[in-house]
């Protein structure tokens, strides 16, 4: 994905949450992540890239075209997209199956023997053909993620959108995650994360953002931002950060 972001602000109440943040990517960027202190931003600004919340100023251009502002417009743009927060993402009256079929057949069209097709095929090739039949109660924190992500990339987004997807998970099943993440990445999808994996970040991202006080702190490769951050910023939090590992 190529990205330009010009000049966002955004306020809630009196809290800035976004202050004037400006960010070019020209290139084209398989997986961006945005890394940084928390309450610094990565959200909301994922929130805004994603078009689930409208700019108050400034301008978002994604692979060269200006973000729609309009409800239907969003809403298209939106659809072509996956998202992906830190839990309790799966309806937990509908099976893994049924979770994944759900918005194929209500928002993409799909025929339910389509998106039960496309369903079955991508757990499948998740290696949770298994788990199918079973509700969510039934499944681990990390098949429960695993399945919200299956459900995320369904419907083949243009860029996938994932806000801290192992947060609320245990080591092992950050790590089945993980896992399926990177391979998504090797398959060619665009993906925007927001993360605090730090090792993770660095391994899968061409593009690290430093995000903090509303704006791109730094923004380099993943190698150079972590070996030779340039910002004391990004030093401090990066060496605090990396103590215990
Ligand atoms: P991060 O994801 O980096 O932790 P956020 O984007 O969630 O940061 O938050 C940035 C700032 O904006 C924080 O101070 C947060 O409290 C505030 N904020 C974010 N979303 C909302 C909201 N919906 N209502 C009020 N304040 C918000
Ligand atoms: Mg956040």
């Amino acid at each position: 994905m190529r990205l330009e972001i010009d000049n966002l602000s955004r306020t809630y109440g009196t809290q800035r949450a976004l202050d004037g943040l400006s960010l070019a990517l020209p290139e084209d960027i398989r997986c961006l992540a945005l890394i940084g202190p928390s309450g610094g931003g990565k959200s909301t600004l994922l929130r805004h890239i994603g078009g689930l919340e409208v700019p108050e100023t400034g301008h978002i251009r994604v692979n060269g075209e200006e973000l729609p502002r309009d409800e239907e417009g969003l809403r298209a743009y939106r659809k072509r997209n996956g998202f992906l927060f830190q839990s309790y993402n799966l309806f937990p009256h509908l099976t893994a199956l049924e979770n994944i079929t759900l918005p194929l057949i209500h928002v993409h069209q799909h025929t339910r023997e389509s998106a039960r097709e496309i369903a079955s095929k991508q757990l499948e090739r998740f290696g949770l053909a298994a788990h199918g039949e079973k509700y969510p109660s039934q499944l681990s924190g990390g098949q429960q993620q695993r399945v919200a992500l299956i459900r995320a990339i369904a419907a083949n987004p243009g860029i996938l959108f994932l806000d801290e997807p192992t947060a609320a998970l245990d080591p092992e099943m950050t790590v089945e995650v993980l896992e399926l993440i990177r391979e998504l990445i090797r398959d060619g999808q665009q993906i925007l994360l927001c993360t605090h994996e730090m090792g993770f970040a660095q391994a899968v991202s061409d593009r690290i953002a430093f995000v903090a006080s509303g704006r791109i702190v730094e923004c380099a490769p993943a190698q150079q931002l972590f070996e030779k951050p340039v910002d004391e910023t990004v030093r401090r939090f990066l060496s605090r950060v990396l103590e215990f590992r």
